[in-house]
Protein backbone atom coordinates (compact mmCIF):
# COMPACT_ATOMS: atom_id res chain seq x y z
CA UNK A 1 0.00 0.00 0.00
CA UNK A 2 1.44 3.13 -0.99
CA UNK A 3 2.18 5.74 2.04
CA UNK A 4 -0.14 8.71 2.85
CA UNK A 5 1.29 11.90 1.47
CA UNK A 6 0.24 15.50 1.78
CA UNK A 7 1.38 18.01 -1.49
CA UNK A 8 1.88 21.63 -0.83
CA UNK A 9 2.46 24.67 -2.92
CA UNK A 10 4.60 27.85 -1.52
CA UNK A 11 5.71 30.52 -3.46
CA UNK A 12 9.22 32.47 -4.10
CA UNK A 13 9.14 36.25 -3.21
CA UNK A 14 10.32 39.58 -4.58
CA UNK A 15 11.11 42.65 -2.18
CA UNK A 16 9.96 45.57 -3.82
CA UNK A 17 11.31 47.71 -1.25
CA UNK A 18 13.90 46.89 1.29
CA UNK A 19 15.42 49.13 3.57
CA UNK A 20 18.20 48.30 5.90
CA UNK A 21 18.14 49.61 9.27
CA UNK A 22 21.60 50.27 11.58
CA UNK A 23 22.57 47.70 13.29
CA UNK A 24 21.37 47.00 16.37
CA UNK A 25 22.91 45.69 19.43
CA UNK A 26 22.71 41.68 18.98
CA UNK A 27 24.51 42.34 15.61
CA UNK A 28 21.20 42.37 13.37
CA UNK A 29 19.75 45.19 11.58
CA UNK A 30 15.89 45.99 11.43
CA UNK A 31 14.59 46.70 8.16
CA UNK A 32 11.32 47.53 5.84
CA UNK A 33 10.56 45.77 3.87
CA UNK A 34 7.71 45.62 1.19
CA UNK A 35 7.19 41.61 -0.21
CA UNK A 36 5.23 40.02 -2.90
CA UNK A 37 4.90 36.38 -2.92
CA UNK A 38 5.43 35.65 -7.20
CA UNK A 39 4.05 32.85 -9.37
CA UNK A 40 7.68 30.89 -9.11
CA UNK A 41 6.43 28.00 -6.88
CA UNK A 42 8.10 25.08 -4.95
CA UNK A 43 6.27 22.30 -4.81
CA UNK A 44 6.68 20.30 -1.44
CA UNK A 45 5.46 16.79 -0.82
CA UNK A 46 5.23 14.59 2.07
CA UNK A 47 4.77 11.18 3.19
CA UNK A 48 4.76 8.78 6.87
CA UNK A 49 8.01 7.81 7.36
CA UNK A 50 9.73 6.64 11.11
CA UNK A 51 12.37 9.61 10.82
CA UNK A 52 13.22 12.28 8.51
CA UNK A 53 14.60 12.22 5.01
CA UNK A 54 14.86 14.59 1.94
CA UNK A 55 14.80 14.47 -1.86
CA UNK A 56 15.59 17.37 -4.04
CA UNK A 57 14.89 17.70 -7.45
CA UNK A 58 14.10 20.87 -9.77
CA UNK A 59 14.75 23.09 -12.82
CA UNK A 60 16.98 25.27 -10.89
CA UNK A 61 20.41 24.10 -10.24
CA UNK A 62 20.06 22.59 -6.65
CA UNK A 63 23.75 21.35 -6.26
CA UNK A 64 24.31 23.78 -3.07
CA UNK A 65 20.67 22.13 -1.63
CA UNK A 66 22.23 20.04 1.09
CA UNK A 67 20.06 16.25 1.35
CA UNK A 68 20.39 16.01 4.79
CA UNK A 69 19.60 17.40 8.09
CA UNK A 70 20.73 20.81 7.09
CA UNK A 71 18.06 21.64 4.63
CA UNK A 72 15.64 23.79 5.92
CA UNK A 73 12.76 21.05 5.02
CA UNK A 74 14.09 18.73 7.63
CA UNK A 75 14.52 21.48 10.03
CA UNK A 76 11.15 22.55 9.93
CA UNK A 77 9.55 19.10 10.29
CA UNK A 78 11.81 18.61 13.21
CA UNK A 79 10.69 21.93 14.62
CA UNK A 80 7.29 20.72 13.98
CA UNK A 81 7.04 16.69 15.58
CA UNK A 82 9.14 18.45 18.75
CA UNK A 83 6.34 21.35 19.34
CA UNK A 84 3.41 18.81 19.00
CA UNK A 85 5.20 15.69 20.71
CA UNK A 86 4.48 13.75 17.49
CA UNK A 87 7.00 10.57 17.53
CA UNK A 88 6.97 9.48 13.93
CA UNK A 89 9.12 11.27 10.87
CA UNK A 90 8.35 12.08 7.59
CA UNK A 91 9.95 11.80 3.75
CA UNK A 92 9.75 15.12 2.04
CA UNK A 93 10.16 15.73 -1.53
CA UNK A 94 11.21 19.35 -2.62
CA UNK A 95 11.00 20.06 -6.33
CA UNK A 96 12.58 23.81 -6.48
CA UNK A 97 11.58 26.59 -8.89
CA UNK A 98 13.23 29.18 -7.15
CA UNK A 99 16.62 29.80 -7.76
CA UNK A 100 18.71 28.49 -5.00
CA UNK A 101 20.51 31.63 -2.79
CA UNK A 102 18.74 33.91 -5.60
CA UNK A 103 17.27 36.31 -3.23
CA UNK A 104 13.70 34.98 -3.60
CA UNK A 105 13.13 32.98 -0.82
CA UNK A 106 13.64 29.44 -2.04
CA UNK A 107 14.41 27.64 1.01
CA UNK A 108 11.90 29.97 3.14
CA UNK A 109 8.80 28.58 0.59
CA UNK A 110 10.18 25.00 1.44
CA UNK A 111 10.22 25.52 5.36
CA UNK A 112 6.40 27.27 5.20
CA UNK A 113 5.64 24.46 2.64
CA UNK A 114 6.69 21.33 4.96
CA UNK A 115 5.05 22.98 8.60
CA UNK A 116 1.62 22.97 6.37
CA UNK A 117 2.53 19.56 4.78
CA UNK A 118 3.50 17.72 7.94
CA UNK A 119 0.69 18.96 9.79
CA UNK A 120 -1.91 17.80 7.41
CA UNK A 121 -0.35 14.78 7.05
CA UNK A 122 0.15 14.08 11.00
CA UNK A 123 -2.74 15.44 11.69
CA UNK A 124 -1.36 17.98 14.37
CA UNK A 125 -3.66 20.47 13.80
CA UNK A 126 -1.56 23.65 15.14
CA UNK A 127 -3.28 26.67 15.40
CA UNK A 128 -2.27 29.23 12.88
CA UNK A 129 -0.53 31.61 15.18
CA UNK A 130 1.55 28.53 16.80
CA UNK A 131 2.84 27.79 13.25
CA UNK A 132 3.48 31.84 12.28
CA UNK A 133 5.92 31.49 15.81
CA UNK A 134 6.96 28.24 14.36
CA UNK A 135 7.72 29.90 10.63
CA UNK A 136 9.27 32.99 12.49
CA UNK A 137 11.88 30.36 14.21
CA UNK A 138 12.93 28.99 10.94
CA UNK A 139 13.82 31.95 9.16
CA UNK A 140 12.64 35.84 8.26
CA UNK A 141 11.47 34.98 5.42
CA UNK A 142 9.12 32.28 6.35
CA UNK A 143 6.35 33.84 8.05
CA UNK A 144 5.51 35.80 4.62
CA UNK A 145 6.00 32.38 2.52
CA UNK A 146 2.91 31.10 4.48
CA UNK A 147 1.16 34.07 4.16
CA UNK A 148 1.65 35.39 1.02
CA UNK A 149 0.19 37.95 -1.05
CA UNK A 150 1.89 41.41 -0.46
CA UNK A 151 2.72 42.21 3.18
CA UNK A 152 5.19 44.79 4.94
CA UNK A 153 7.99 43.25 6.95
CA UNK A 154 9.37 45.04 9.87
CA UNK A 155 11.65 44.06 12.93
CA UNK A 156 13.63 41.49 11.36
CA UNK A 157 11.49 41.20 8.52
CA UNK A 158 9.46 38.58 10.27
CA UNK A 159 6.51 41.43 12.24
CA UNK A 160 4.22 41.04 9.28
CA UNK A 161 1.26 43.24 8.28
CA UNK A 162 -0.44 43.03 4.98
CA UNK A 163 -0.60 45.89 2.86
CA UNK A 164 -3.39 46.55 0.69
CA UNK A 165 -3.25 46.00 -3.03
CA UNK A 166 -4.84 45.66 -5.97
CA UNK A 167 -4.42 43.94 -9.42
CA UNK A 168 -1.48 42.11 -10.88
CA UNK A 169 2.20 42.29 -11.59
CA UNK A 170 4.11 41.10 -14.49
CA UNK A 171 7.67 40.36 -13.83
CA UNK A 172 10.55 39.14 -15.74
CA UNK A 173 13.40 37.67 -13.58
CA UNK A 174 17.18 37.10 -14.80
CA UNK A 175 18.39 34.33 -12.56
CA UNK A 176 21.99 34.02 -12.44
CA UNK A 177 24.23 30.92 -12.36
CA UNK A 178 25.85 31.42 -9.10
CA UNK A 179 24.24 32.53 -5.51
CA UNK A 180 24.90 35.80 -3.30
CA UNK A 181 25.14 34.74 0.47
CA UNK A 182 23.25 37.07 2.60
CA UNK A 183 24.83 37.40 5.41
CA UNK A 184 28.09 37.98 3.18
CA UNK A 185 26.12 41.16 1.37
CA UNK A 186 24.50 42.41 4.65
CA UNK A 187 28.47 42.52 5.83
CA UNK A 188 29.54 44.31 2.85
CA UNK A 189 26.66 47.02 3.59
CA UNK A 190 27.95 47.26 6.87
CA UNK A 191 31.28 47.63 5.54
CA UNK A 192 30.37 50.42 3.35
CA UNK A 193 28.39 52.12 5.61
CA UNK A 194 31.30 52.45 7.81
CA UNK A 195 33.61 53.59 5.72
CA UNK A 196 32.09 56.23 4.41
CA UNK A 197 30.29 57.43 6.98
CA UNK A 198 31.51 61.25 6.87
CA UNK A 199 29.69 61.19 3.72
CA UNK A 200 26.37 59.46 3.81
CA UNK A 201 23.08 60.17 6.28
CA UNK A 202 23.21 57.48 9.17
CA UNK A 203 20.67 54.78 8.49
CA UNK A 204 17.61 54.77 10.60
CA UNK A 205 17.62 52.62 13.41
CA UNK A 206 13.84 52.02 12.78
CA UNK A 207 13.26 52.16 9.01
CA UNK A 208 9.87 52.38 7.44
CA UNK A 209 8.12 51.71 4.19
CA UNK A 210 7.88 54.38 1.95
CA UNK A 211 4.62 55.75 1.37
CA UNK A 212 5.41 55.97 -2.24
CA UNK A 213 5.31 52.40 -2.44
CA UNK A 214 2.07 51.72 -0.48
CA UNK A 215 0.23 54.10 -2.50
CA UNK A 216 1.43 52.01 -5.85
CA UNK A 217 0.73 48.59 -4.50
CA UNK A 218 -2.47 50.05 -3.74
CA UNK A 219 -3.44 51.68 -6.94
CA UNK A 220 -2.20 48.42 -8.49
CA UNK A 221 -0.31 51.10 -10.99
CA UNK A 222 3.32 49.77 -12.26
CA UNK A 223 4.54 53.38 -13.56
CA UNK A 224 4.26 54.11 -9.85
CA UNK A 225 5.87 51.32 -8.06
CA UNK A 226 8.74 51.23 -10.95
CA UNK A 227 9.43 54.63 -9.85
CA UNK A 228 9.15 53.66 -6.30
CA UNK A 229 10.74 50.37 -5.81
CA UNK A 230 14.13 50.59 -4.02
CA UNK A 231 16.24 47.72 -2.29
CA UNK A 232 19.30 49.17 0.29
CA UNK A 233 21.17 45.26 -1.06
CA UNK A 234 21.25 46.76 -4.32
CA UNK A 235 24.36 48.50 -3.76
CA UNK A 236 26.56 46.02 -1.63
CA UNK A 237 24.80 42.68 -3.80
CA UNK A 238 26.42 45.30 -7.30
CA UNK A 239 29.74 45.74 -5.31
CA UNK A 240 30.22 41.61 -4.99
CA UNK A 241 29.19 40.84 -8.26
CA UNK A 242 29.30 43.70 -10.69
CA UNK A 243 28.10 41.37 -13.65
CA UNK A 244 25.03 42.39 -12.07
CA UNK A 245 25.26 45.96 -13.69
CA UNK A 246 24.97 44.81 -17.33
CA UNK A 247 21.75 42.99 -16.43
CA UNK A 248 20.01 45.60 -14.86
CA UNK A 249 21.29 47.99 -17.69
CA UNK A 250 20.18 45.27 -20.69
CA UNK A 251 16.17 45.14 -18.78
CA UNK A 252 15.84 48.66 -19.00
CA UNK A 253 17.17 49.03 -22.49
CA UNK A 254 14.75 46.11 -23.58
CA UNK A 255 11.68 47.85 -22.07
CA UNK A 256 11.24 47.64 -18.76
CA UNK A 257 9.88 49.88 -16.33
CA UNK A 258 12.48 49.13 -13.85
CA UNK A 259 15.10 46.77 -12.57
CA UNK A 260 15.72 45.61 -9.10
CA UNK A 261 18.06 43.61 -7.56
CA UNK A 262 15.44 41.05 -5.39
CA UNK A 263 16.41 40.83 -1.99
CA UNK A 264 20.11 39.72 -1.82
CA UNK A 265 20.42 38.64 -5.28
CA UNK A 266 21.59 37.88 -7.33
CA UNK A 267 18.12 37.23 -9.11
CA UNK A 268 17.16 40.95 -10.95
CA UNK A 269 13.80 41.18 -10.78
CA UNK A 270 12.06 43.77 -13.92
CA UNK A 271 8.85 45.00 -13.31
CA UNK A 272 6.77 45.63 -17.08
CA UNK A 273 4.22 47.22 -17.68
CA UNK A 274 1.52 44.47 -18.57
CA UNK A 275 1.71 40.72 -19.56
CA UNK A 276 2.79 41.50 -23.45
CA UNK A 277 5.09 43.73 -22.77
CA UNK A 278 7.32 41.07 -20.00
CA UNK A 279 6.76 38.74 -22.89
CA UNK A 280 8.59 41.33 -25.10
CA UNK A 281 11.16 41.50 -22.51
CA UNK A 282 11.81 37.64 -21.95
CA UNK A 283 12.29 37.36 -25.59
CA UNK A 284 14.88 40.20 -25.77
CA UNK A 285 16.70 38.85 -22.78
CA UNK A 286 16.63 35.13 -23.49
CA UNK A 287 18.08 36.83 -26.99
CA UNK A 288 21.26 38.23 -25.27
CA UNK A 289 21.93 35.00 -23.48
CA UNK A 290 20.22 35.19 -20.29
CA UNK A 291 18.14 32.65 -18.29
CA UNK A 292 14.94 34.01 -17.75
CA UNK A 293 11.36 33.29 -16.48
CA UNK A 294 8.04 35.58 -15.87
CA UNK A 295 6.14 35.60 -13.08
CA UNK A 296 3.21 37.38 -11.81
CA UNK A 297 2.06 38.49 -8.10
CA UNK A 298 0.90 38.84 -5.83
CA UNK A 299 -0.48 35.33 -5.25
CA UNK A 300 -1.28 33.21 -2.69
CA UNK A 301 1.10 32.02 0.03
CA UNK A 302 1.51 28.64 0.67
CA UNK A 303 -1.26 25.86 0.05
CA UNK A 304 -2.56 22.47 -0.11
CA UNK A 305 -3.31 21.31 -3.48
CA UNK A 306 -5.08 17.63 -4.24
CA UNK A 307 -2.84 15.79 -6.93
P1 LIG B 1 16.56 34.71 1.16
O1 LIG B 1 16.07 35.49 0.00
O2 LIG B 1 15.44 34.23 2.07
O3 LIG B 1 17.69 35.35 1.90
P2 LIG B 1 17.76 32.92 -0.70
O4 LIG B 1 16.60 32.77 -1.64
O5 LIG B 1 18.85 33.83 -1.13
O6 LIG B 1 17.18 33.34 0.68
P3 LIG B 1 17.76 30.07 -0.32
O7 LIG B 1 17.77 29.44 -1.66
O8 LIG B 1 16.47 30.17 0.38
O9 LIG B 1 18.41 31.51 -0.44
O10 LIG B 1 18.77 29.28 0.65
C1 LIG B 1 20.04 29.69 0.98
C2 LIG B 1 20.91 28.64 1.71
O11 LIG B 1 20.17 27.71 2.47
C3 LIG B 1 21.77 27.84 0.76
O12 LIG B 1 23.09 28.03 1.18
C4 LIG B 1 21.37 26.40 0.91
O13 LIG B 1 22.50 25.54 0.93
C5 LIG B 1 20.64 26.35 2.23
N1 LIG B 1 19.42 25.50 2.19
C6 LIG B 1 18.96 24.68 3.15
N2 LIG B 1 17.79 24.11 2.81
C7 LIG B 1 17.49 24.56 1.59
C8 LIG B 1 16.40 24.36 0.71
N3 LIG B 1 15.38 23.51 1.01
N4 LIG B 1 16.40 25.02 -0.45
C9 LIG B 1 17.41 25.87 -0.75
N5 LIG B 1 18.47 26.10 0.02
C10 LIG B 1 18.53 25.46 1.20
Amino acid sequence: MAARGVHVRAPGKINVFLKVGSVIDDGYHDVAIAYQAVSLYEEVRVSEADDFSVEVTGTVDISRVPVDGANIAITAARLLAAKTGYTGGAHIQVEKRVPVTGGMGGGSADAAATLLACDALWGTELPRDEMLELARKLGADVPFAFTGGTAIGTGRGDELSPALAQGSFSWVLALADFGLSTPEVYRELDVHRERHAQDIYPADPRPVVDTDVLQALRAGDPHMLAAAMHNDLQAPALHLEPSLTGVLELGEQNGALAGIVSGSGPTVAFLASDADSALELQVALSASRLNVVRATGPVHGARIVGD
